[in-house]
């Protein structure tokens, strides 16, 4: 088979399946990865293509049809211009959050002393690992509850090349952080937060494939803010910037200002949904 009917069949395959919302996309990036191509030799390349890999490719097709994620079947995501190592232990990154990550490092770049950042739930690093990125005067400590989450994490700074600008921590944040010194300049966190009576609304991807505790922010979805609040504070003029859900900026804003938080602001996303808060 050549590569031009093989990707013609892989699109009609996932086309065929109507839950999938970017059918050509994730057949292309199967494909991809199947055959180790890049985007520009996918297109323009004209090979024939073994069956061992024809067959392996057809392999992947069904658990995408099944509904595993794209980014869990070929091991990886984008995410801020970087590339990102993925799998079952951590939430997929998110479009959504690079304005959370944007903010930070518009508010940072300009610093020239060592900037100490800390990233709450940081899954698969991708916030975190994205600001040592983009300010390279940082220095992160990701911190996380599930040591699964953190040695992709960890393959995530080397991948990405800031090993040296990161630390890890296993923990739960309701352990606070008064061990951590000196005290951070800023506090990050995409904390769970969807409301648990919510979870079987998420789409059936969602739930079935991606880390629940990375998703369950309690009975009004604001759990892991109170926690985070009341446990970890940066330091005296330093920043806390969350990543709130639709709906939840003002109440998060309240939870801030009654714990003393000042130069509380909302901002919202390319989509106009109030997406950070910070204070
Ligand atoms: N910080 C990670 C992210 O933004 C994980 C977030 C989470 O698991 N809630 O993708």
């Amino acid at each position: 088979m050549t590569l031009k009917e093989l990707r013609r069949n892989a699109h009609n395959r996932l086309k065929e399946q109507p839950n999938i919302s970017s059918p050509e996309l994730d057949a292309d990036l199967i494909i991809m990865f199947v055959l180790d191509l890049k985007k520009d030799e996918l297109l323009t390349k004209d090979i024939s293509v073994p069956d061992a890999l024809a067959i392996e490719v057809n392999a992947y097709l069904n658990r995408r049809l099944a509904g595993m994620p794209v980014q869990y079947i070929v091991g990886k995501t984008e995410f801020m211009s970087l590339d990102f190592i993925v799998n079952k232990n951590v939430l997929i990154p998110r479009q959504d959050t690079e304005i959370l990550v944007e903010t930070v490092i518009e508010r940072y770049k300009n610093v020239s002393e060592q900037i100490r950042i800390l990233d709450i739930g940081s899954g698969s690093g991708c916030v975190g690992i994205s600001m040592a990125r983009y300010l390279p005067n940082s220095v992160v400590t990701e911190l996380d509850i599930s040591e699964e989450a953190l040695k992709v994490a960890v393959l995530n700074a080397e991948k990405n090349l800031v090993t040296k600008q990161m630390n890890f921590v296993c923990r739960d944040i309701r352990d606070g952080i008064s061990d951590l010194e000196p005290k951070f300049d800023v506090i990050v966190s995409n904390p769970p937060y969807i409301k648990t009576d919510d979870l079987l609304e998420l789409q059936q991807e969602v739930i079935e494939y991606e880390p629940v505790a990375a998703l369950d922010g309690g009975d009004d979805g604001l759990d892991f803010y109170r926690i985070i609040i009341k446990k970890a504070v940066p330091k005296k003029g330093g920043m806390t910037a969350f990543e709130v859900g639709i709906g939840q900026a003002g109440d998060v804003a309240d939870l801030m200002f009654k714990a003393g938080y000042r130069n509380i602001e909302i901002i919202p996303d390319l989509g106009g949904i109030e997406r950070v808060v910070l204070g």
